[in-house]
Formats: structure tokens, sequence, C-alpha cells
């Protein structure tokens, strides 16, 4: 049986992208641009924070998740528990938007920090710092069942080393893997290969 972890950030790589899923975490690769440079630095200085304690409200920051069921390992950015309910907060850079990769990520936060704490997490929250404000994510069943379904496609490229294939999409724009993966020139060469 293949007891390979998948890191918790997966999730949000192949939602938006499983091409770009596959060069980050199979390839080894990564570029920064604007975008990823800010996003590093964000988490930087949510990771040096420290504990807190708000009256009814504990935080801790930079806690590492596990989960053995669904083969899930990562860092929360920030967890926060409130009269026995705890819930996860992922930081990002930017505003919320048109995708649920973000999504995505909290869930699989969720599912490590239900099996850590025996608790049942319903809510989670991702915090974007261009709008300083907290996006609240519903942990309900659709998608707890896109967060199994996406585990469950990361462990087919894992196990079959299948590449998934480049396609060109709005996303690619804002994708720092851009000129690496040259998505316009990768899908002309897809249609010749499936006209053959
Ligand atoms: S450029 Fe587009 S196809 Fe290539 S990895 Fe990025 S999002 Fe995916």
């Amino acid at each position: 049986m293949d007891i390979d972890f998948i890191p918790i950030a997966a999730l949000n790589h192949y939602s938006y992208c499983p091409h770009r899923y596959w060069r980050i975490f199979c390839a080894s690769e990564f570029e920064d641009n604007q975008y990823t440079i800010d996003g590093t630095t964000l988490h930087e200085r949510v990771h040096t924070m420290g504990d807190l304690n708000l009256g009814e409200i504990w935080q801790i920051r930079a806690i590492y998740l596990k989960s053995e069921q669904y083969n899930l390992i990562g860092k929360a950015d920030l967890i926060e528990a409130e009269n026995g309910h705890f819930y996860p907060i992922e930081y990002k850079r930017g505003k919320k938007g048109e995708w649920a990769n973000d999504e995505l990520q909290v869930v699989a936060q969720a599912l490590c920090l239900e099996e850590m704490t025996q608790t049942t997490i319903d809510i989670g929250y991702v915090y974007y710092g261009q709008t300083h404000q907290r996006q609240e994510v519903k942990i309900n069943s659709n998608l707890r069942q896109s967060a199994f379904t996406t585990i469950k496609a990361i462990q087919e490229i894992n196990q079959t080393k299948k590449i998934p294939k480049a396609v060109y999409s709005t996303k690619c724009k804002g994708c720092s893997l851009y000129s690496a993966c040259l998505p316009m020139a990768n899908d002309k060469v897809n249609r010749y290969r499936e006209s053959e």
C-alpha cells in the first residue's frame, strides 16, 4: 500500500490546475512571481507571531497537521478554538478568486484537525490580505466530496506517474509557471496528437 502523505497545499494547486500540481510536487519546479512572493511574505509574518489567548478565543499559529485516514500532512497558518470548537484559518494574499481552490485547502486542514481533535469541524476561513477580510468556508458535504475526489486524483498521478495535460485557460494568466509551461504551445501539441 502506498502511504506517501499528500501535502495539504497540493489540493489547492491541483484544484487550480492538475498540471501545475504535477510541476510543483512531482517535477519539483517552482517559479516565483509577484503573487507568490507577496504570499510567502504574508505566510512568514503569520508564522512568526506565536500563540495567543484572547479571552474566549485561543489561537495557535504554524501548527503541523496530519491525517492518517486521508494521508494528508501540512502546516496550518492559524487554528482558533472557541468553546471547544476548532476552526482553521488559511492566509492568502490578494482577494477571493473565482475558483474554490483556497476553500479546498481549508477543508483538507479541517479533515486533519477533525482526526487530531476527535471533533467535527463545520466551518473554516480564508483570510485575504488585500481585503483584510475573513471569508467563511462551510465544511459541507459537497466540499468534503471535492476534497476526497481531489485526494484520489492526486494519489493516482503519484502512483501512475501520468502527467496531466497542460490546458490553456484564464487561470494561466496569474500562474507563476506560465513561462516554463507554455500552455498555448502545449495545447497545440495536444490537439495535434489527438488528431493523429
Ligand atoms: S500555465 Fe496554465 S496550464 Fe500551465 S501550469 Fe499554469 S495554470 Fe496550468
